[in-house]
């Protein structure tokens, strides 16, 4: 299993020959050869033998949500979202998800809320 960098600008995918792990204060990691960020590592090896390392699963990888309320002519607001999704291999976003209206609303808030509960629904699945 190859590490990837967690930078989402840089996702370079790399060999485990081509990173130095290194154990810091705040326990494993390695430095991208690319973009030179922090990636944090996490030993599974049995206690005492040799560490084994392996990237951490993140259960919220970082996607790009975008919940805003548009206002309409009558007063009420439209939910509007954008969504991109961070992909697990270099080349960064997904192309862009738009909603322009995911329903009307009385208030700018409720509209908001509406939008970022359906992105999170939706990067559930
Ligand atoms: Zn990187």
């Amino acid at each position: 299993m190859p590490f990837i960098c967690e930078n989402v600008e840089c996702r370079a995918v790399l060999a485990r020959g081509q990173v130095r792990s290194s154990q810091e204060d705040a326990g494993w990691c390695f430095y991208c050869p690319d973009c030179n960020a922090r990636n944090e590592l996490k030993d599974v090896g049995i206690p005492g033998g040799p560490a084994q390392l392996v990237q951490p699963d993140r259960s919220v990888p970082p996607h790009k949500i975008v919940a805003t309320a548009r206002p309409l002519e009558d007063g009420r607001y439209a939910a509007q979202l954008r969504v991109q999704r961070a992909l697990a291999v270099k080349g960064t976003y997904a192309v862009e998800e738009r909603w322009e209206q995911l329903g009307v609303f009385l208030n700018a808030q409720e509209a908001v809320a509406h939008a970022n509960s359906f992105a999170a629904d939706l990067l559930k699945a």
